[in-house]
């Protein structure tokens, strides 16, 4: 059997971790976007609650009221919400990233029409990663709109290109100074507003940025995009199967589409129930990535296939039913990542809901 297993107590450690690096009242917005990462939402969201965070952020309005649905109460922010869904997100009493003059207007028209005073809205602004946010140059656009709106301005942020970048990094630097720029009139403007700048790899890097919150992701994974803060987390995730066959090869013999991978010499292969359909994706094989059986390494051989691949197990002493791990708190997922190009991020949202996931709390 193939599943995922998640360790809330590794969590809750990886929380505590990243509180330590904060003031006592910095906020934190628990980032949940993408299945928690592709770990499984609602038991993610659920436990962050438990330990206390502030607010929850998704990125899009759909993954908002799935945790509605699932009974989650507590604040939620959406980074990229769109026109055509803000009236599903006042139903659901989630909280819009607004990031243009337009998108401002418009959802403002949508809460008038619903007489609602006061509804909580974040402000996001490009400081130079050139996605989504509202232009430096629109500050006094904003301050203009004090006057007449029934939005109410919760927070204002922005997003920094390479957090992760050994210091000092002056492009870095450049977008925290604009920000700065940015907030000091609309601090004045609006005193209960709070400011934020930092991701995961800025709370490690540049602690001094944290403001009044944070917007932690994949930190709370295990994950912080460089080794010397990657070993003081710990993965929630752990990915396992069990063999299901194992076949004797000749000298030549192949193996799997295509006829990948010749044998070099006589030998053993072991198909696991797990393929690209689940995540683990074509760039693996060929030499890229192995999985751990009894304490060795075993390599993907030939071309993963939709639901199944294959790996070279003939120096290891192992029978059908034997366990397989393909990464997990000491075995990580990061080299995993390297060789095959890619970084934490894509690997975990790339786990399918096909494999079932296992709450250990
Ligand atoms: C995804 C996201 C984050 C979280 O980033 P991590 O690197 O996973 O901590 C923070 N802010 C915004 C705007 C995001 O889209």
């Amino acid at each position: 059997m193939t599943a995922l297993d998640l360790h809330l107590t590794h969590l809750a450690h990886n929380l505590s971790v990243i509180r330590a690096k904060l003031k006592v009242d910095t906020r934190i917005i628990g980032v949940v976007k993408a299945n928690a990462y592709g770990q499984g939402v609602v038991p993610i969201a659920k436990k962050l609650v438990d330990e206390g965070v502030t607010y929850l952020a998704v990125a899009y309005v759909s993954e908002g009221i799935e945790l509605r649905a699932a009974g989650i109460r507590c604040r939620i922010m959406v980074f990229y919400p769109q026109p055509e869904n803000f009236s599903a997100l006042l139903h659901h009493c989630l909280e819009p990233a607004l990031y243009s003059p337009s998108v401002w207007t418009q959802f403002s028209k949508i809460v008038q029409q619903n007489h609602i005073p006061d509804y909580p809205v974040h402000v996001k602004f490009n400081t130079g990663l050139n996605r989504i946010g509202f232009a430096p140059e629109d500050v006094n656009w904003l301050l203009e709109q004090q006057q007449n709106t029934s939005l109410e301005i919760v927070s204002i942020y922005s997003h920094l290109a390479a957090s992760e970048e050994s210091k000092p990094h002056s492009p870095t630097r450049l977008q925290w100074k604009q920000f700065e720029k940015i907030k000091a009139p609309l601090a004045a403007a609006y005193p209960k507003a709070w400011f934020h700048l930092l991701n995961t790899s800025g709370v490690f890097n540049y602690p001094e940025w944290q403001m009044d919150a944070v917007r932690v992701g994949i930190g709370l994974y295990g994950y912080a995009n460089h080794p010397e803060w990657d070993c003081q987390l710990k993965s929630v995730a752990a990915l396992r199967a069990t063999i299901i066959q194992i076949h004797p090869l000749e000298k030549g013999d192949f193996v799997g589409y295509n006829h990948a991978w010749q044998a070099p010499k006589k030998g053993l292969v072991a198909c696991l129930p797990i393929g690209h359909a689940d995540g683990i994706g074509r760039q693996f094989g060929h030499g890229k990535g192995s999985v751990w059986i009894h304490g060795q390494q075993a390599p993907i051989v030939g071309n993963v296939c939709m639901d199944m691949l294959m790996v070279d197990v003939t120096h290891i002493d192992c029978q059908p039913g034997d366990p397989v791990i393909f990464f997990n708190a000491d075995h990580s997922l990061i080299e995993w990542a390297q060789t095959a190009n890619t970084i934490p991020y894509e690997l975990l949202t790339g786990l399918s809901n096909r494999i079932p996931r296992q709450i250990h709390s």
